[in-house]
């Protein structure tokens, strides 16, 4: 009925959906109450006031041609607004000539594949890693290379990311604020990243595309700050949504932004407008520019998921959990407590605690927990926490 390779990729299934089907179960038998679900990043908070106010005012407006095709790339002023928003901390600023408007994050990272990978061609992606990118590279038929972190930081392994360039290299995605780990990559390493991957373009003789895939961009604690890529890397596409910064993640809309500085971005521009029309896109929804063009200044509450991350990290690390403190987004990556992280997460549902084994983020040894939840799930959940670490105690 269905392909092999799909049918294979369904085997394979997400373990997020699949923690996130089992607690729809759980919850069945214990009661919504005495389920502490953290398994899926569905956005917790409603999207802002002002976001909800603009959506009524479109809606309601009279203006004929609001609904119509328009360009594949997206509405020039919305593009322009969005590169003004990306220039704030930009040293060669963007204009709306270098953004496409997408259909959220996802939609923009297989545009980006469908445009630059030739058949065969690499993509190395950075353990821990959201899962999804191995499909959006074969979806395009890229192969993936996964390289990794060091788990004491979770930065990238420079040495062994660099050892993994070859002639077939085509682009780089990395991922900061980071899922599952919540780090964000510090400057120094990506300047580093930088440095190894100029000189490899001299050698292979062609660009590699630096994709900074940043949904979680604007969900950063501690008054900390993600640089700006374009600032440190000359073929440097970012990739963004509005799914988590404004709480919109089923809306799908979300943009590319190309640095100003690669050699032919019209040529670029031309590739993605075709690919998001092929892939069957056409074009990023049409109300949804007009409301985010008016919110760019706008987030959810990231004070609330800060809270999250403290009551946890303090209750987690308290217990005898070992993690690196999350700058942003909103997961923990704590260590197992023995080495198969998939018996850890199935024991944690004999606590009713649903969590995503690492082995789901290339990963394995950790969990995921996900705390983008009600406060007082988060409460309630504290004991069972304590006693799952118990139970490795004896
Ligand atoms: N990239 C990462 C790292 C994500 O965590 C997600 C969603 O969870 C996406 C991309 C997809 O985002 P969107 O919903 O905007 O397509």
């Amino acid at each position: 009925m269905i392909s092999r390779e799909v049918e294979e990729n369904l085997k394979k299934s997400s373990w997020i959906r699949k923690m996130f089907v089992e607690g729809a179960e759980l919850k069945a038998i214990h009661g919504e109450n005495n389920v502490y679900d953290y398994s899926i990043g569905n956005p917790y908070f409603e999207p802002p006031k002002k976001v909800v106010a603009k959506l009524r005012e479109i809606v309601n407006s009279d203006e004929l041609g609001t609904h119509k095709y328009m360009d594949n790339a997206g509405f020039p002023d919305v593009r322009q607004k969005v590169a003004e928003d990306i220039n704030k901390d930009i040293i060669e600023p963007i204009s709306h000539e270098h953004v496409m408007m997408t259909v959220g994050a996802a939609g923009g990272m297989n545009v980006v594949m469908r445009t630059i990978l030739d058949p065969g061609q690499e993509v190395i992606i950075i353990a821990p890693y959201f899962a999804e990118y191995i499909f959006y590279i074969k979806n395009n038929n890229g192969v993936p290379v996964e390289v990794s972190t060091d788990p004491a930081t979770f930065e990238p392994d420079l040495e062994a990311l660099e050892a993994k360039i070859t002639d077939k290299t085509r682009a780089i995605i990395i991922n900061t604020p980071n899922n599952p780990t919540g780090v964000i990559y510090s400057e120094a390493s990506l300047k580093a990243l930088a440095a190894i991957v100029a000189k490899k373009e001299a050698e292979i003789g062609h660009e590699i595309f630096v994709i900074s895939d940043e949904p979680y961009k604007a969900i950063i604690y501690d008054n900390m700050k993600a640089p700006n890529v374009h600032n440190i890397f000359k073929n440097s596409l970012i990739v963004n949504s509005y799914s988590k910064s404004l709480g919109l993640a089923g809306e799908r809309i979300g943009y590319i932004a190309m640095n100003s500085k690669i050699e032919d971005t019209n040529m670029l521009m031309s590739g993605f407008s075709f690919a998001n029309r092929t892939l069957g896109f056409v074009n990023a929804p049409a109300l949804w520019q007009r409301v985010i063009a008016d919110s760019l200044d706008d987030s959810v509450d990231i004070k609330e998921y800060e809270k999250r991350r403290d009551v946890l990290y303090n209750h987690l690390k308290s217990i005898g959990f070992e993690m690196v403190k999350p700058d942003g987004a909103f997961y923990l990556f704590p260590k197992a407590m023995i080495e198969d992280d998939v018996a850890f997460v199935m024991e944690a549902k004999k606590y009713n605690l649903l969590l995503v084994p690492g082995s789901g983020f290339g990963y394995p040894g950790y969990f995921r927990i996900s705390y983008c939840v009600d406060m007082e799930m988060i409460e309630r959940s504290l004991p069972a926490f304590t006693k799952l670490a118990e139970s490795y105690k004896n």
